[in-house]
Parts: structure tokens; C-alpha cells; sequence
């Protein structure tokens, strides 16, 4: 990668993860691949030198960071060969507590957040729903007051939870508020940092088999009257949909940084091979047909990589806490910012992992050679936490929409004059002419915000 232009403690931070994951050897991950074992012991390593809670502040024991620093973690995680598995088990912990340092209260930020940074402790996220999908708004897992007032009790079903048997937290969005009786649906619903306890009634946790990344357990978890005490709730009840928004741009940001590393690992392993590897009498990086798709893929990764650190400053720099903190950046620009940098990132790693495996010939096959594995798992950010389709119809409605509504509006003011959600609904209306797939936008709005 072409390190121009990052800061100094960006590189300082770039520098220190290769030296903690220069200890995990491209071996130590394939075989956790086929295993399926958490990498207990590089979660150890970071934990043990503090990188767990490098976007926490410094009296929780944390680096006091952003997510500026904490992507190019995130993104030379991925990028020393341990891939999207390596950077998936530690994730959660950087992204998810984010919403848990801004909202929750003073002593349950410390009560929460000191074993997380510390490695004691380590969390999941909780949001996906095997009947609802990307229509997070419609999630059906209940939160109802326990009688007696001492908590509550849950009860319903996530779907995907990464690290769920490792995990003794879980950020968890839930209802505590039926949807027909709030007047927006993104009311109601409420964040809650629980505990994971395998041994208490009413909490099962299924392994998902899955394609790659195999060494960080998928789940489906299951909740049938599990009760958590009421501190569990982080912020205000029926505010929770807002209040996990704020982990979810950090989450994108670092995704994209993950996605990154990976396509750079995979271009790595795929320029060493074409040195050495001779047919027809020469190597076969000397064919322009291996140098040129080489090149290109790397261009994307540059590009992709502006992308990324750009909507990471973005979302650093909105925070009033930030040196920096410029009060013009709307979480608007956060949002289409951190949406773009994790859709270009991953389609950027997608096509260098491509390219690695074909230009390694029947090597790039060959699960010694890495890059296969890198394919695998680079499926990933496409997929998740929303679909590519989905951060398409974001930028539409965000930032392309108002001047569709031109086209279709015609002269109708009063359409020009409504924001673009308001018009979005205008245009699934029958009367409204011409039809955009609106019901989609409006749905992916939110969840993708
Ligand atoms: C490896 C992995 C790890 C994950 N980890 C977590 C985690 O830790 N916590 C968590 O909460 N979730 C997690 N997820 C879940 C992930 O966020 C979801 O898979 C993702 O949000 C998509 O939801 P879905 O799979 O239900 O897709 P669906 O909502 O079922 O959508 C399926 C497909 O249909 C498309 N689609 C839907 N409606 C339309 C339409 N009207 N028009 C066009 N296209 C449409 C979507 O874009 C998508 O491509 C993980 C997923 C994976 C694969």
C-alpha cells in the first residue's frame, strides 16, 4: 500500500500492528480456517498491549483514539494475512462499544467498558433477525418490563451474530415498544448491553457452517424469556434505534479498512508469486496480461482506500469531543461517506482477490498459497452489514434523489419542496406517475443511515 499522506499516528499505529501480528504466521490462519478456533491467542496479544480499546477514551484504559486510527488497526489486521477472520474477532469490540461509551452513564461506562479494553471481557452485536433481514425497523425481538420492575425479559430470535460463543457481552436492539403503537417506526425499539450466559435459561446460540472466515463463530441465537437486569439498558428506552446508528458508520468505516487489507495481502501474495513463478522461459510477471490486471486492481485499492480514511476523518471529526471536531459535518455526509468508502472498499478487495487467484494460475486454488482463502472471505463486506444493493438506493435517496425527483416532479413545487424521504413516499404513491423502486429506498434509508 502507498502510505503517503496518513498521519503520524496512523503509521505509528500501522507500525506497531505488523509487530503484534507478525506472531501469526500465514499458517496460524489456515489451519484456524479448518478448525474453526477463535484466535484466542491474537485477541491475547492486542488486548495485552492495549489496541482493544484504541477509539475508547483513556480513563476507561483506552488508546483515547478514533476511528480514523482504529481502521488502519482494523484494515493491518487484515492486511499482515490474518484476513477478515482476524479482523472479524476482534471488530465488534471496537465498533459496537462506540454507542455504549456515547450514551451510556458515567458508571456504566465503566462498569461495561474497562474488561472489554482490558480483554477480559469481549462483545457481539445483535441485530439481525432471520424474519426481517434488512428491515431492521420491523425487528420482532422483544424487551417487555418484568413485573416486579427488576428488569426485563427477552424473547425472540437474531440471526449472524459473529462471536456469540466466544462473547460474554451483547449490544442488543430490541423492542420494548409494540410497532402499532408508535408513531415512527424507528420508536420503540431500545439498546441494551447484556450478558451472554450460556448456562441461564432462555439463551441458546446456534454455529452457522459458512464459506469462509471459519475460525469466528456465525450464529443463530435464540432468546425465550431471558431475563437482564434494567441496567442493562443503555440510554433512553425507545431511543435505541438512534443510539446503535452511532456504532453502525464506525463499523462501516472499519469494514472498509478490513476490506483493504485483505485485497492488499492478496496483491501481495499474488506480485511475489509472479516473480518467481517461470513458464515459457521467463516469469510471468514480465507478460503485461499479469502485470496490467495486477495494476489495476491495485489503482482500485487506491482509490477505495481515499475513500475509506476520508469518511473515517468524517466521522471523527463530527464529534464535539474531537480536536478537530468541525460542527458543519452533518451525520448526513457521516452516513453517505462511510456507506460509499465500505461498498467501494469491498468490491476493490473483491476484484484483487479475483485477480490474485487467476493470475497464481492453478496455485491460486491451492489453500497453501493463501488467496483462496482471501476470496472466501472477501464476500464479507459485499454481503454485510448491508448489501450492495441496499448502499445503492442509500446514495440514491441521500444524494442522487433530489434531482430524479426533478425528472419525475416536473413543475410540481410543493414535490421539489419536500425532503427526500417525504418525496420518496410521494413516488410510491399510484398517483404519482412514474415509479422508483421507493419501497426499497425508504426500507434501506434507515437501516443504512
Ligand atoms: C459473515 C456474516 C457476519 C455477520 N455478522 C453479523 C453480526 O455480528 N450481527 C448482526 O446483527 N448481523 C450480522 N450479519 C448479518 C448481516 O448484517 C445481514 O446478513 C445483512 O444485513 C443482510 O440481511 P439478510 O441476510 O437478512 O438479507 P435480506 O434482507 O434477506 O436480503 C437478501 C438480499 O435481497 C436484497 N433485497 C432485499 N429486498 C430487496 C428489494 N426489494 N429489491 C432488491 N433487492 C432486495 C438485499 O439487498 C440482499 O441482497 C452478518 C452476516 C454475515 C454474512
Amino acid at each position: 500500500m502507498e502510505t503517503s499522506g496518513f498521519t503520524d499516528e496512523q503509521l505509528t499505529v500501522r507500525d506497531a500492528i505488523f509487530k503484534v501480528c507478525e506472531q501469526f504466521p500465514d499458517d496460524y490462519w489456515m489451519e484456524r480456517d479448518i478448525s474453526g478456533e477463535y484466535p484466542h491467542e491474537l485477541h491475547a496479544a492486542l488486548a495485552k498491549d492495549g489496541w482493544i480499546g484504541i477509539a475508547l477514551p483513556e480513563d476507561l484504559g483506552g488508546g483515547g483514539l478514533g476511528i480514523s486510527e482504529a481502521t488502519m488497526m482494523m484494515h493491518t489486521i487484515a492486511e499482515s494475512g490474518a484476513g477478515m477472520q482476524g479482523a472479524q474477532s476482534i471488530h465488534a469490540n471496537v465498533y459496537a462499544t462506540q454507542p455504549v461509551m456515547k450514551f451510556a452513564s458515567k458508571e456504566q461506562r465503566g462498569r461495561f467498558l474497562a474488561k472489554i479494553v482490558s480483554g477480559e471481557w469481549r462483545t457481539c452485536f445483535g441485530v439481525t433477525e432471520p424474519t426481517t433481514g434488512l428491515d431492521t425497523l420491523k425487528l420482532k425481538t422483544r424487551a417487555d418490563r418484568l413485573p416486579d420492575g427488576s428488569g426485563y425479559s427477552i424473547s425472540g430470535q437474531k440471526i449472524w451474530i459473529t462471536n456469540a460463543q466466544i462473547a460474554q457481552k451483547m449490544v442488543l436492539l430490541a423492542r420494548t415498544t409494540p410497532l402499532e403503537e408508535v408513531t415512527k417506526p424507528s420508536e420503540g425499539l431500545s439498546m441494551f448491553f447484556i450478558d451472554i450466559d450460556h448456562s441461564k435459561p432462555g439463551f441458546e446460540a446456534r454455529r452457522i457452517k459458512k464459506m469462509g472466515g471459519r475460525a469466528v463463530d456465525a450464529n443463530e441465537v435464540f432468546f425465550d424469556n431471558y431475563h437482564i437486569p434494567s441496567d442493562a439498558l443503555i440510554g433512553k428506552e425507545g431511543q435505541g434505534f438512534k443510539i446503535i446508528l452511532h456504532g453502525m458508520n464506525a463499523e462501516r468505516s472499519l469494514l472498509a479498512g478490513e476490506a483493504l487489507g485483505l485485497g492488499y495481502a492478496a496483491l501481495t501474495k499474488a506480485t511475489a508469486y509472479a516473480k518467481d513463478r517461470v513458464v515459457f522461459g521467463r516469469p510471468i510477471g514480465q507478460n503485461q496480461a499479469i502485470q496490467h490486471p495486477l495494476a489495476k486492481a491495485f489503482m482500485n485499492l487506491e482509490a477505495a482506500k481515499l475513500a475509506t480514511y476520508h469518511a473515517a476523518r468524517l466521522y471523527d471529526r463530527s464529534n464535539p469531543d474531537h480536536p478537530d471536531y468541525d460542527r458543519a459535518i452533518t451525520q448526513h455526509q457521516v452516513g453517505v461517506a462511510c456507506n460509499s468508502a465500505k461498498y467501494v472498499a469491498a468490491e476493490a478487495a473483491f476484484a484483487a482477490c479475483e485477480t490474485s487467484v487467476m493470475s497464481m494460475g492453478g496455485m491460486g486454488y491451492a489453500s497453501e498459497y493463501h488467496v483462496e482463502r482471501y476470496m472466501r472471505e472477501c464476500f464479507v463486506p459485499r454481503l454485510a452489514p448491508v448489501s450492495r444493493v441496499s448502499i445503492a438506493i442509500y446514495s440514491a435517496l441521500k444524494t442522487l434523489l433530489d434531482s430524479i425527483l426533478m425528472c419525475f416532479a416536473g413543475n410540481d413545487h410543493e414535490l421539489h419542496r419536500r425532503t427526500s424521504a417525504g418525496a420518496a413516499e410521494e413516488l410510491l404513491k399510484p398517483s404519482s406517475g412514474p415509479k422508483l423502486d421507493t419501497g426499497l429506498i425508504l426500507m434501506h434509508s434507515v437501516r443504512v443511515r
